[in-house]
């Protein structure tokens, strides 16, 4: 058994087989074969070894030609590697031996192989692992040919284990299949982390190098509370896991029952609780438990495996999707596109017009992205604005622009907005003249400019998943650095508590929508800063409203008041844990 530690970013409890996945997105079951098929797998490790050998033969040649015999020769270790008996003997022997199928018996030998060159002390053979793994593609590649399976065709249930997964692929995840799934990359507020919770599968992300210690079909617990893995469990662990998981779909389903209850605090404060979505099916669950409306929709999900821009009708089409599912009546919080960085901006996708990059940008969080991108590609705004607007004369749509930093920014947008009004207008098509119109606040500069920006909107979001990141230079996917990404730390507690006093002078509402506000850490001191609508992840909306219905106004002011005194995020989220465990006991469970 080994227990492994990440950062747990979508709840619950999963026991299932692993499926490795490597960045090809191999699937390597733990297989066994009838004794009859040994000599046939035999035959197709030969056959594959020396297919792959001869491949990397013809690149050691290519590479010489082109860099010179020193880069060559990388190739040709690679070539000796696949032709040398031991590493032949060692795998065949698993599949005489252990009967296991071959592709098992590769990835199991190379990894073993891997393994051992990471321990060494030093770390200087560690750079070597990644050949390792390079040749055991290479072998798979040969293997698989044709059987490369994908995720979405999955037959069984499995846990996924992965170096990293795109938000685009954790999107395609089938959650009857995909029990959970585990990387070594990533972190709390990264994408993948929030579609996980969109769909509700239990997820630990930001493990750091562990691949090299499972195999397909090793048995594991994923524990998306905590964030662990634990990787063959003994027989005790695994009976207190199951136990875990049986108690957390009932109190799943206890929390449930809150649905048609307030969001009301103890001394009589309602709070708005809304939900994030990502696509428009996601509107259901999100009223199922009982959101009140849609405080923030992440509309570049429209692009998800598209190889061009979504055209106005897909847009408005989406959007009435939602806007029935919330009857019309309930708020449905539109962002404009918020493209860029680690959200889906396919190369070369509106390159014809000239306004997109072409070339991957050295420092993407900080480059052309989301309102960035749009007010360089007018067309794209407009028809997306012409969507919103056409769909806000069929319920209460609101418009928001994210990542703005300046005020002349949000000026633009609105300008901009106001020309496609009049366009509309003129061609006699209906809308909502008095659109609310809101900005994120997800830069510490519009933090810091929140009274001028004040002025100009009628509502601000704060997008703390962003706002964190940039406050403290510390990449929100980035698993080296989570520790310094903290909603507790001082510096974004002063930012918000900013952002709320320039919105009360000027009677702007504030919903904060960034990751912190899901978590029931954070629902106190939110409060107590005055905040009183948070939109969160569907699955966290019963969690939230369980801490706003066990806690009053006045207390949560004197919790704020103490949070703002210290001195660090860690004795932050101490005293936060303490206070929140003493109104509700079970508030972590
Ligand atoms: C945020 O930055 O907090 C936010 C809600 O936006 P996104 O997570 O989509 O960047
Ligand atoms: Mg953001």
């Amino acid at each position: 058994m080994e227990i492994k530690r990440g950062i747990a970013v979508s709840p619950g409890v999963a026991i299932g087989p692993a499926l490795v996945l490597d960045t090809e997105w191999f699937r390597i079951p733990q297989r066994t074969i009838p004794r009859n098929q040994v000599e046939g797998e035999c035959h197709r490790l030969s056959m594959a070894l020396a297919q792959a050998a001869a491949e990397t033969r013809v690149n050691e040649e290519a590479v010489t030609a082109k860099l010179g015999p020193q880069y060559g020769a990388i190739f040709g270790a690679h070539a000796l590697m696949l032709t040398d008996p031991t590493l032949v003997q060692e795998i065949e022997s698993l599949i005489r031996n252990e009967n296991f199928a071959v592709e098992y018996a590769v990835s199991r030998t190379m990894r073993r192989y891997a393994k051992a060159l990471e321990s060494i002390e030093g770390g200087y053979l560690a750079e070597r692992v990644a050949d390792l793994f390079d040749i055991e593609k290479r072998i798979l590649r040969h293997l698989l040919g044709l059987r490369r399976e994908q995720l979405r065709d999955l037959s069984e249930p499995v846990v996924v284990l992965s170096h990293d997964l795109s938000p685009s692929e954790t999107a395609e995840l089938d959650p009857r299949r995909v029990h959970a799934f585990v990387t070594e990359a990533g972190g709390r507020a990264s994408h993948t982390a929030i579609v996980a919770g969109v769909l509700d599968i239990p997820a630990v992300v930001g493990v750091g190098p562990f691949l090299t210690d499972v195999s397909g079909g090793d048995v594991l617990v994923v524990d998306g509370h905590h964030g662990l893995l634990i990787i063959n469990p003994d027989e005790e662990t695994l009976e207190r896991y199951k136990h875990v998981r049986a108690t957390f779909r009932s109190q799943e389903s206890k929390l449930h029952e809150l649905r048609h209850l307030p969001a009301q605090t103890r001394d009589g404060s309602r709070v708005a609780l809304l939900g994030n979505i990502e696509f428009p099916q996601e509107s259901t669950p999100c009223l199922e438990r009982g959101a009140e409306g849609v405080g923030l929709y992440r509309t570049e999900f429209l692009y998800l495996g598209k190889q061009s821009h979504p055209s106005e009708e897909e847009h408005l089409q989406a959007y009435l999707t939602v806007l029935r599912t919330m009857e019309s009546h309930r708020p449905v919080v539109i962002r404009t596109l918020d493209l860029g960085a680690d959200k889906f901006l396919p190369l070369g996708v509106g390159a014809e017009s000239g306004a997109w990059r072409t070339a991957p940008e050295r420092n993407p969080f900080l480059g052309l992205r989301s309102v960035r991108l749009c007010l360089r590609n007018l067309t794209l705004f407009k028809t997306q604005m012409r969507a919103i607007l056409r769909a806000s004369a069929f319920g209460d749509v609101r418009i928001m622009f994210p990542m703005i930093s300046t005020l002349l920014e949000l000026r633009q947008c609105k300008m901009i907005l106001a020309e496609v009004k009049e366009d509309l207008e003129e061609e006699g098509i209906a809308f909502n003249p008095r659109l609310p119109v809101g900005t994120m606040i997800e830069v510490p500069s519009a933090a810091l400019l929140a009274e001028l920006l004040a002025r100009e909107v009628d509502f601000f979001s704060i997008g703390t998943n962003d706002l964190i990141q940039y406050t403290l230079a510390a990449d929100r996917n980035n698993e080296t650095v989570s520790t310094l990404y903290s909603p507790g730390d001082p510096a974004v507690l002063r930012l918000i508590e900013g952002v709320v006093r320039a919105a009360a002078k000027y009677n702007v509402t504030v919903n904060v929508c960034g990751e912190m506000s899901g978590d029931p850490l954070y629902t106190m001191l939110l409060l107590g800063l005055g905040i009183r609508q948070l939109s969160v992840t569907p699955h966290s909306i019963p969690t939230i409203k369980r801490v706003v219905r066990s806690a009053t106004v006045e207390e949560s002011v004197k919790v704020a008041q103490e949070a703002m005194r210290l001195e660090t995020a860690r004795d932050v989220n101490n005293y936060l844990r303490e206070q929140t465990r003493r109104i509700l006991p079970s508030a972590f469970d």
